[in-house]
């Protein structure tokens, strides 16, 4: 089914960044996808047209009040021209579940698909080709309608854009430095933490800046009731490997369902490795550094992939995991998992779907 997608082609091509020099989000492709949504109409006016800016009424609700979601995945072109993405019906699943707690109009996940599948048709020159590189895709919805007032919007727009990105490894894969919150909180429970909505973004700023102003490159967030068991950081999803076991925190309802995430669990129970989804503390994590069972501590998400821990520091200490260096088990996720996106390792979990 097309769905009714009108296509308006550029006429003014883009010149392609170097792939050697991407910067994350920097470049967009030469199309973007948008949809209207109207009270009593519904979504409607799916279409495909030069990337470009648009125009907002400045009382558009989603300034004011944030009614917005967004959606991150990828695609990969294989060493045949394939272009293939990694679980982009998960992404559209979870778009909806983020529409439903910010009470946006849910979207038909089938035409989400065929949206994705036509725009990169069109923009598939775009993926880059050298080992590491892909081509991110973010779907997102914002309230448009025009009105100062608290309430959810009658109007909307639905967009799919699109940049070409580099590995995030410059030099490999390297372990960050983290540096665990204890004052400011990201979310809580009956909160939107688990929506991929902007507001959990803007919240954590601040804890970031300071982080990084003290040398670490990102935050680990604590559950906002307790200030003791872990939840997740910036973007990613958070492993422990502790006594030979991979511990994660359960999805409780204030952190995100990552896909990555919920891949890596698949891939670990499919090698047999136990894994455990249940609340870890961060007391818990100390005290298996001290009597020397912490292993392994790795992050999780779209964009790094498998980013592993080197060091966390809390309270004023610094622990030092695997001497700063990648664990075993890090290294073999990331590699079976860049590979099965790059279609160079055999996708036996089904996670790849080719666009044609
Ligand atoms: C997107 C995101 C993740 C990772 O999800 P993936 O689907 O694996 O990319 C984790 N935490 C937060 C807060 C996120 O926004």
């Amino acid at each position: 089914m097309s769905f009714g997608i009108s296509i308006e082609a550029s006429t003014n091509k883009k010149q392609k960044p170097d792939p050697k020099n991407l910067v994350f989000g920097h470049h967009f492709t030469d199309h973007m996808f948008i949809m209207d949504y109207d009270a009593g109409q519904g979504w409607h006016n799916p279409r495909i047209v030069p990337y470009q800016p648009i125009a907002l009424d400045p009382a558009a609700k989603v300034f004011h009040y944030g009614q917005t979601i967004f959606e991150g995945l990828k695609a990969f072109k294989k060493a045949d021209g394939t272009v293939i993405t990694f679980r982009p019906d998960k992404n559209f699943e979870r778009l909806n579940r983020s529409n439903e707690r910010l009470s946006v109009p849910a979207i038909d996940e089938k035409l989400g698909l065929e949206a994705l599948r036509q725009l990169l048709l069109i923009d598939q020159d775009w993926i880059p080709e050298e080992e590491g590189t892909s081509l991110y895709i973010r779907p997102f919805v914002i309230a448009t309608e025009a009105a100062l007032g608290v309430n959810p919007s009658q109007k909307y727009l639905f967009m799919i854009i699109m940049s070409p990105v580099g590995s995030y490894y410059k030099e490999g894969i390297n372990p960050v430095k983290i540096f665990v919150e204890s004052h400011y909180v990201r979310a809580v429970r009956g909160g939107v933490g688990d929506a991929k909505t902007a507001g959990n973004y803007a919240a954590s700023l601040k804890a970031q800046e300071e982080a990084h102003e003290r040398g670490y490159s990102q935050v680990l967030w604590l559950d906002g009731v307790h200030r003791k068991y872990i939840e997740e950081v910036g973007s990613m999803n958070i492993f422990f490997r502790i006594g030979g076991k991979v511990v994660t925190p359960a999805l409780s309802g204030s952190i995100l369902d990552g896909i990555t995430r919920r891949s890596i669990i698949e891939l670990l129970r499919h090698w047999g490795e136990p894994v455990e989804e249940r609340q870890i503390s961060i007391d818990e994590v100390i005290e298996a550094h001290r009597n020397g069972t912490l292993q392994e501590c790795f992050g999780t998400g779209t964009a790094a992939v498998i980013s592993p821990v080197g060091e966390l520091s809390f309270n004023g200490e610094k622990y030092t995991i695997q001497d700063g260096s990648t664990g075993e088990l890090s290294k073999k996720l990331y590699d079976t998992l860049t590979g099965i996106q790059r279609g160079i390792v055999e996708d036996s979990l089904g996670w790849m779907i080719e666009i044609k």
